[in-house]
Order: C-alpha cells, then sequence, then structure tokens
C-alpha cells in the first residue's frame, strides 16, 4: 500500500460579479471607470453637475462615453486633462463629439503627439472654454462641492528636473482635490514624488479620506511621507490588468498597506463608485476579489 499524502496550502483569486445597489440620488459620486491601462475618474455632484477627469486610453473611448450615457449626463460641465499623454487623453475626442462640454481645464503643457493635437482641434471646432490649470484655482460644483487645484504650479514655476526616466508631462499632471462637507478625495494625476513634495511644502491641504493613487501605482510615487500627509483611508489605483509597465509597484502596495489603507484597483475590482452625504462615505466596486486561503489536505491512496 502506497499512501501519498500531500499537504498544500493553496491560495487563489477569484473574482465574482456582485451586483451592488447604492444610494446615488442627492449624494455626491465619484466612479472611477474601468478604461484598462489609463485612468478616467466621473464626479457627479448632488445636483447633478459632472466632472470628468481624464478618459482613459483611445480604446476606452467608448467605455468612457458608455459609462456618461448610463448616468444620463447630457454635457459635462467641466472635462479634465490632467496631462496630455495617450492613457489619459485618448478617449477624450470622443467625449468631445458626443457631449456638449462647458469647460476644458489643461495642464497648459507644450507637447507633440497626434492625439493631443486632435484633441486641441476639438476643443477648438466646439468652441469650448479652454482653461490651462493653476496652483490656487477653485472649480465651486455645488454649493458646498468644490474642486481645488493643487497642481501645475503654474507660470514657470512647473516642475522641470524629474528623477531620469521621470517625465516632465506627468509632473506637472493636474492634481485636484474635491471637497463635500468632511469629505476629501485626492485627484493626482500621473504625479511621482517630486510633485508631492512640491504640494507638501505649499502647505495647502492635502488630507482626503479617498486617495486616488498617483501614476498607476507606480513605485516612484505615493512616498510614506504623502501618504502620512494625506491620511487616506482608501485607495484607489486605475491600472489595466498585466500591463507592461509592471503597474502597480509591490513596494506602492506596500507602503499603502503598511500605512493601512484599503486598496482597490480597476483591474481586479472594475468599475469603483464612492458616495458620499459629506459626512460618511461608502465604496463600491462592481467586482470583488474574493480570496479564498485554504489549508486542505489532499490524500491519494494506491491500494495493491
Ligand atoms: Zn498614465
Amino acid at each position: 500500500m502506497v499512501a501519498a499524502i500531500v499537504i498544500g496550502v493553496i491560495y487563489w483569486l477569484r473574482t465574482r460579479e456582485v451586483p451592488t445597489p447604492f444610494v446615488t440620488q442627492g449624494r455626491l459620486q465619484v466612479y472611477a471607470l474601468d478604461v484598462g491601462q489609463g485612468d478616467s475618474f466621473l464626479i457627479i455632484s448632488p445636483e447633478g453637475k459632472s466632472v470628468l477627469i481624464d478618459a482613459g486610453p483611445p480604446q476606452a473611448g467608448d467605455e468612457v462615453v458608455a459609462a456618461l450615457r448610463k448616468r444620463n449626463i447630457q454635457s459635462l460641465d467641466l472635462a479634465v486633462a490632467t496631462h496630455p499623454h495617450s492613457d489619459h487623453i485618448g478617449g477624450m475626442i470622443q467625449v468631445i463629439e458626443n457631449f456638449e462640454v462647458k469647460n476644458f481645464l489643461d495642464s497648459g503643457q507644450t507637447y507633440t503627439s497626434k492625439t493631443y493635437e486632435r484633441m486641441l482641434r476639438a476643443i477648438t471646432d466646439k468652441r469650448i472654454k479652454f482653461i490651462v490649470a493653476k496652483k490656487g484655482m477653485k472649480f465651486e460644483l455645488d454649493s458646498g462641492v468644490k474642486l481645488d487645484v493643487l497642481n501645475p504650479q503654474g507660470g514657470d514655476q512647473g516642475i522641470k528636473k524629474v528623477r531620469q526616466g521621470g517625465s516632465v508631462e506627468n509632473a506637472n499632471s493636474i492634481v485636484m482635490r474635491l471637497t463635500y462637507g468632511n469629505f476629501a478625495m485626492l485627484f493626482t494625476g500621473d504625479a511621482e514624488t517630486e510633485t508631492e513634495e512640491v504640494m507638501m511644502k505649499s502647505g495647502e491641504p492635502l488630507r482626503a479620506q479617498v486617495l486616488k493613487v498617483g501614476h498607476h501605482g507606480s513605485r516612484y510615487a505615493t512616498s510614506a511621507k504623502f501618504l502620512e500627509a494625506v491620511a487616506p483611508e482608501v485607495a484607489i489605483i486605475s491600472v489595466g490588468a498585466g500591463n507592461n509597465y509592471g503597474h502597480p509597484a509591490q513596494s506602492t502596495l506596500n507602503r499603502l498597506q503598511k500605512a493601512g489603507v484599503k486598496i482597490y484597483r480597476t483591474d481586479l475590482n472594475g468599475e469603483i463608485t464612492v458616495v458620499t452625504d459629506g459626512n460618511k462615505f461608502e465604496v463600491h466596486a462592481a467586482k470583488q476579489p474574493v480570496q479564498i486561503a485554504m489549508n486542505r489536505t489532499y490524500k491519494s491512496y494506491k491500494n495493491y
């Protein structure tokens, strides 16, 4: 008789769809759209004002348009391009073609790419009000709902020196802090540590219960010091499954975990929704990754 005992500890990650009905009416809603490798965030105020921060890569254009239609959005009060990289502005042309955009907020950086130039042309053609972002600007959505611009620094104050392999466009991303009552959320674009340092020095309030993690969870963003300054409870990472950049970095995930922050990721959770009445907030994920830890003993017997 041969008995083979295999003791295995098996972890596997399964995803299952979880329908999450929740009250949105009269509340501030923030949707992290599932756009693959890129960023796109939709804000809807309690009175129905809407802001789109980035529009994902070009192939996500349909997805972004559908997400806006699903919420009965006809016009956007503000569209924001945090910086001119195509994983943030790729879907913007489709947005401009399908919805009335009342104001456009741009980082104002000189950048030559077909996608960026086409986007600028579409903005001009549609006569959309074009605003170049600068620290200190404020956008009041409803009474009590505000977006404060924390970066770029404006004029010739922009960040010019970045780490080796870094990007000036990322460093001069538009960073905004959304506030409503006691609730705050920080949108960081693809800003990395240089920008975090500048913002921490500025003395502007950075605290936020929810942090849109900078640069898709890159190891060069979201420093421990910055996490201390923001003190988030929840972090949202917009990232594509199996992307070539290694986003999000394990070191960033570790820093977030060490700081006790609950992490949501669009690659694992799909679309992520934050709803708040200004006092409490809830986070809902379209998909709930379920980690199943098993400590099972497998026994196989061969009897001869
Ligand atoms: Zn990006």
